[in-house]
């Protein structure tokens, strides 16, 4: 029965493409469409704004799987085509290029958008976001010679990232943070500070508690960001990096329920039971800390696909990974595991030598490990979720003790 079966992925992307792999290898015998905005294969976002922004990783590297997967596994891939409409009742998904779908189980991996400047200016040339292949090959070419005065909007995990490469590349960087910290709300000021001093030692302009209320630029092309207080800084492109907008108007538009993305279940079962969503879009109840998450990492992509597979096939499953990011800046690269909204307010314990920055720092929250990252250790993931994962309450003399194993902690 299911071998005639049509199961639909919308959003050509990470989760949408380990999903196609995953029903593939469960022996889903049925057809899989994959429908995609762009024109190119799917695709990881990590090196965009890393190593292949640098021009140190080859293209073919990006690629979730090579071209010839796609036929050789039967997913039928549908480049350069925009899903328009979503009719739940006939379960049917309308395309750009006027076709419509019938299908028997649904995958919305719509991702997420860049959320747009709006101050007077925003719209010159020269003003640059990065969130696709196509944003990160036009700014490596802007960037590669080195020599631009790079200013950059934003001081999240886009606005370092870039600053990081693209000062690597011998530009002169300037990063605007509209708060007192950088990464303030993903790690706190505490840690915050360790990122904004790395990029001063390195020659980033960090400056602070700045507010943008415009950009100026002669003949169309931007040439400053005018600062509150009348100060412009000088810049010959300017990188904004203010956060991304969860791609929901289909699910919206349809009935589908949406709050901060497309409200799923653990399993990853929409409102609809023959729809499922996953990646960026997803806001999916966590089964081990009882929260809605919508995360907008890499790994939640990479391990969401799977399970909404999964669960499009009929299986008993739960998404109760861990959510995983890292980043690499400069000499300094680290993983971080753990439940962001449980660590306001948490005890920071220290492991290692924070001096030299290496070192695991724990968030704990009424003694319970709910956030874990590594700076410059390896090979600890593992042992940090699984204290994660345990969740009961931990000696932090002992967790901070290097003498004992994080295993026996
Ligand atoms: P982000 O990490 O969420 O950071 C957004 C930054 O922009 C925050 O510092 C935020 O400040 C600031 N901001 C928001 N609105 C602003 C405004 N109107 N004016 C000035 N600043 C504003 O988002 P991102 O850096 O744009 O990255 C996009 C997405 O990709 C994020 O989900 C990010 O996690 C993900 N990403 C992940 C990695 C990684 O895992 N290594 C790398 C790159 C991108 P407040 O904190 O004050 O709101």
């Amino acid at each position: 029965m299911a071998d005639q079966q049509t199961f639909v992925i919308v959003g050509a992307s990470l989760a949408g493409a380990s999903a196609a792999r995953t029903l593939r290898d469960e022996g889903f015998r049925g057809e899989v469409h994959l429908i995609g905005a762009e024109e190119h294969l799917p695709y990881i976002r990590p090196p965009l704004s890393k190593d292949y922004l640098a021009g140190s990783a080859d293209r073919a590297s990006v690629f979730v799987e090579s071209k010839s997967w796609y036929s050789d596994c039967d997913v039928q891939f549908h480049p350069g085509t925009r899903a328009v409409s979503l009719d739940l009742e006939d379960r049917r998904v309308g395309t750009d290029d006027g076709g419509s779908r019938r299908y028997d189980r649904l995958l919305l991996t719509t991702g997420s958008r860049p959320r747009r400047l709006t101050v007077p200016g925003a719209t010159l040339a020269g003003v640059h976001y990065l969130r696709t292949l196509d944003d990160s090959d036009l700014l490596h070419s802007l960037l590669a010679d080195g020599g631009k005065r790079l200013v950059v909007v934003g001081s999240g995990w886009i606005g370092l990232e870039v600053a990081a490469t693209a000062r690597t590349l011998g530009n002169d960087i300037t990063v605007l943070e509209r708060g007192a910290v950088p990464l303030a709300a993903a790690l706190g000021s505490e840690l915050g500070a360790l990122f904004a001093t790395l990029h001063e030692e390195h020659g980033v302009t960090v400056r602070r508690s700045v507010v943008v209320e415009g950009l100026v630029g002669v003949g169309g092309q931007v040439t400053g960001v005018l600062l509150a207080g009348g100060e412009i800084v000088p810049a010959d492109l300017v990188l904004v990096g203010i956060g991304v907008v969860p791609n929901v108007e289909l699910a919206q538009k349809a009935g589908l329920a949406v709050d901060n993305g497309i409200l799923v279940d653990a399993n990853l079962e929409t409102s609809d039971p023959h729809v499922f969503a996953a990646g960026d879009v997803a806001n999916a109840q966590h089964p081990l800390v009882n929260l809605r998450l919508r995360s907008e990492h890499w790994a939640n992509a990479l391990n969401g696909g799977p399970v909404a597979a999964r669960a499009m096939l009929g299986q008993d499953v739960s998404f109760d990974a861990i959510p995983y990011f890292y980043t690499d800046q400069f000499d300094l690269g680290m993983e971080y595991s753990g439940f962001g909204p449980l660590t306001r307010g948490a005890e920071l314990v220290y492991r290692g030598d924070r001096a030299s920055r290496e070192f695991v720092v724990f968030w704990l929250n009424a003694g319970r490990v709910v956030a874990g990252m590594n700076v410059n250790v390896w090979n600890v993931n593992d042992a940090v979720q699984a204290l994660i994962r345990r969740g009961d309450p931990v000696d932090p003399a002992r967790l901070a003790d290097e003498s004992i194993s994080l295993e026996r902690v």
